[in-house]
């Protein structure tokens, strides 16, 4: 049976962090953006009010609730700022894979921490290695019980925060995909350096590092799943369930950009009446509307799916492509709505604008996604 209705929990889950995105995410968001400043404290109180882990499962100090739970909080927090969004998503990117593929020690040792309120960053993209993941280099060698790391990765969100990293690396570099390992390693770790904070076109705030490995011990005991060269299948696992979010964060924006133009439209005349009765313009507000509503429900699909405990392999990529594509065009038009002052940062249109454009590229641009739909369509997966 199909059911879009919230439970009360549900209601009063997304009510909470549309309060938080309000009070919180909204009136700072410029100020974030025009200085590009960490919004520490305000991840720190979305934390407090347990926006940021209620995936987490309980035993390990979070809350236990599904991919649509965390998706509903999502988009809250989109629409308050794509920045703050990414921002205070990188912690539960680089926990997926201890989620679906850590022993039961990583759980208890790790995501306790994330439940604690530290952060944490997703380290597999390489200057040489984005969107073709086999191309990295970091390798990892084993030294009696340690293994020894070495290589840089590249664009790690929230890196000049976290205090521990998911790290990719090759255990058999001749295997490809087959002979990859996820590692946890932590940030104060002897041999890594971290590069300046990229100078971002937008999400300003969010801090975006290169982070270098040179000669890093990790203990044994932080090979996830203590098994090597089950790597490649943790991280795209982790993708599995972190598209459906970065999809609500979409979803946000767009609505926010939406919302904006709406009564913006209003509140402009020109010709003797409100622009939004212009056809051509309250019809470019219709579209977004439709385009919104369009990508939240291919997102609850891919959180639902995820919940349900099937491969969502195929939702998420669905709903990642489109949304990301979505927000791109759904902000670009609403600063057509704003004419001139949506070119300026007086309105918040531009900041969404520029913040809708990451989501083309990372995890997975959109043209990886059509790769991904591709070749789940033939079943070639
Ligand atoms: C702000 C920001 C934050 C990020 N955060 C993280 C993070 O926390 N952790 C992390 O590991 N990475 C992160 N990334 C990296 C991001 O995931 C990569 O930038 C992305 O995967 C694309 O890789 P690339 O930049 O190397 O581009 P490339 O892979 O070089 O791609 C360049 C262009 O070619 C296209 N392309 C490539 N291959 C194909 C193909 N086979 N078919 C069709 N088109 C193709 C791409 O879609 C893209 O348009 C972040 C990036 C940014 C910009």
């Amino acid at each position: 049976m199909v059911d879009f209705s919230l439970s009360d929990e549900q209601t009063m889950l997304r009510e909470m962090a549309h309060e938080f995105a309000a009070s919180e995410v909204q009136p700072n968001a410029a100020k974030w953006d025009r200085d590009s400043s960490f919004p520490r404290e305000a991840i720190r109180k979305a934390h407090e009010l347990g926006l940021l882990t209620v995936k987490i499962p309980e035993e390990y100090g979070g809350y236990g609730m599904g991919s649509f739970e965390e998706v509903l909080i999502c988009e809250e927090i989109g629409w308050g700022d794509p920045g703050f969004a990414t921002a205070s998503g990188s912690t539960m990117l680089a926990s997926y894979p201890v989620i679906t593929g850590g022993t039961e020690d990583q759980k208890q040792r790790y995501l306790s921490k994330v439940a604690n309120g530290c952060i944490a960053s997703y380290c597999v993209t390489e200057p040489g290695a984005g969107s073709d993941v086999q191309s990295i280099s970091t390798h990892a060698v084993r030294d009696g019980d340690d293994y020894v790391i070495n290589g840089s990765k590249m664009w790690i969100t929230g890196a000049g925060h976290a205090d521990w990293f998911f790290v990719l690396a090759y255990t058999d570099p001749n295997a490809g995909y087959k002979g990859m390992s996820g590692f946890i390693i932590d940030a104060d770790s002897p041999g890594i350096s971290l590069g300046k904070k990229e100078d971002n076109m937008g999400q300003r705030c969010s801090d975006t590092r290169s982070v270098d490995f040179n000669d890093v011990r990790v203990p044994a005991d932080n090979l996830i799943g203590g098994e090597e060269n089950n790597g490649w299948m943790n991280a795209m696992k982790a993708f599995d369930l972190s598209r459906p979010t970065i999809s609500a964060h979409a979803v946000g924006n767009a609505r926010g950009a939406m919302e904006e133009s709406l009564q913006y439209a209003n509140e402009r005349s020109t010709f003797g009446k409100p622009i939004y009765r212009h056809q051509a313009v309250s019809f470019m507000i219709a579209d977004m509307a439709t385009k919104v509503e369009a990508a939240r429900l291919l997102t609850w699909q891919a959180a639902k799916k995820a919940d349900s405990g099937e491969r969502n392999t195929l939702e998420a990529a669905h709903a990642k492509r489109f949304a990301a594509d979505m927000a791109m065009e759904v902000t670009t038009d609403a600063v057509q709505v704003f004419g001139g002052y949506g070119y300026s940062e007086e309105y918040p249109v531009a900041r969404r604008m520029r913040g809708a454009k990451v989501v083309q590229i990372f995890e997975g641009s959109s043209q990886i996604q059509r790769l991904i739909i591709g070749r789940e369509m033939l079943g070639d997966s």
